[in-house]
């Protein structure tokens, strides 16, 4: 049987891979105590789309024990990164649907460097282990062994994930630890691999609420506003993951933020809720997006 041809799909990715990649150099080289982080997320998410993709989701810019989720939402009061913040960096493009998704964590606390270095020697083992047709659970093995040479926990209910065009979680969960899942890598699979380890016990707990969201479906509402906001997430985003602050230019603050709860209420909105590592432990992660070709997996969001 011939080979289907993925240099299409695979040339679409590298793009999405090199926007994210380099919106996270700029990150790593501006991030700082004291930096607002508004202006972390602007900067970032703007580099993004000078390479000329769209972000696939807000960046997410996750401090100590806040594990993922976390962005500036437009009613948030000014905030700073604290001193000795464990700030995660998970940034993601998309050109044409084809996703990047690709994380960071830069350290100003000494407390966290096991967990920093772990999450990083984790990703980068489980990297030059690749096989095609591998199996979640042979990759999974590879990722938990390396966290535990480390005497740290991962953390166990987060897990990387098959991508899909414009699908972010594509249904196949990747877990930081041992498992049976015999879904196989094979070629033209694209998934993301991101390790979480922490100095606290592995698990999480959902905040009370969330800052980013998706569209579900359209759904009847009597507030004529609503309208403009499911457009957005369902014919702008296409169900891609969004932030209040990118619908600042339709309405007021208030409305805005409003509009998005009632759609949550009445599910035509699903609400990412902020998580958190239940025992307050600190928090590391490091991700690549990897397309499986035919010859082997391609990292498509290496930063040379
Ligand atoms: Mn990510
Ligand atoms: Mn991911």
């Amino acid at each position: 049987m011939d080979e289907v041809d993925l240099s299409q799909i695979e040339k679409e990715l590298l793009t999405a891979g090199r926007a994210a990649s380099k919106a996270l150099i700029k990150a790593q080289e501006i991030v700082h105590e004291g930096m607002p982080l508004l202006e972390l997320v602007e900067k970032v998410e703007a580099e993004i789309k000078a390479c000329g993709c769209e972000p696939s989701f807000p960046l997410n810019v996750s401090i100590n024990h806040i594990a993922a989720h976390d962005t500036v939402s437009l009613l948030d009061p000014p905030q700073t990164i604290p001193k000795f913040a464990v700030v995660k960096i998970d940034a993601g493009a998309h050109h044409n649907g084809y996703i990047s998704d690709t994380a960071i964590t830069v350290s100003f606390n000494r407390e966290a460097e096991k967990i920093v270095e772990a999450s990083r020697k984790a990703l980068e083992n489980a990297i030059s282990n690749l096989k095609v047709n591998m199996t979640v659970s042979q990759l999974s093995a590879h990722i938990e062994s390396t966290i535990r040479s480390y005497s740290v926990n991962p953390i166990y209910d987060l897990t990387g994930h098959t991508i899909e065009r414009y699908n972010l979680h594509a249904g196949v969960s990747i877990p930081n630890v041992s498992n049976r899942l015999g879904f196989k890598l094979s070629p033209g699979v694209v998934f993301a691999i991101e390790p979480f380890t922490t100095t606290g016990s592995g698990e999480i707990a959902e905040d009370t609420t969330g800052k980013i969201f998706r569209g579900i479906k359209r759904v009847r509402s009597p507030i004529r506003f609503d309208e403009r906001v499911m457009d957005y997430a369902l014919r702008e985003r296409k169900g891609l993951p969004f932030s209040d602050r990118w619908l600042s230019n339709i309405g007021q603050a208030q409305e805005v933020v409003s509009s998005i709860r009632r759609l949550v209420r009445f599910g035509a909105l699903y609400e990412y809720k902020v998580l958190l590592e239940r025992s307050k432990g600190l928090v590391a992660q490091f991700e690549h997006t990897i397309f499986m070709s035919h010859d082997g997996p391609i990292v498509t969001t290496l930063r040379e």
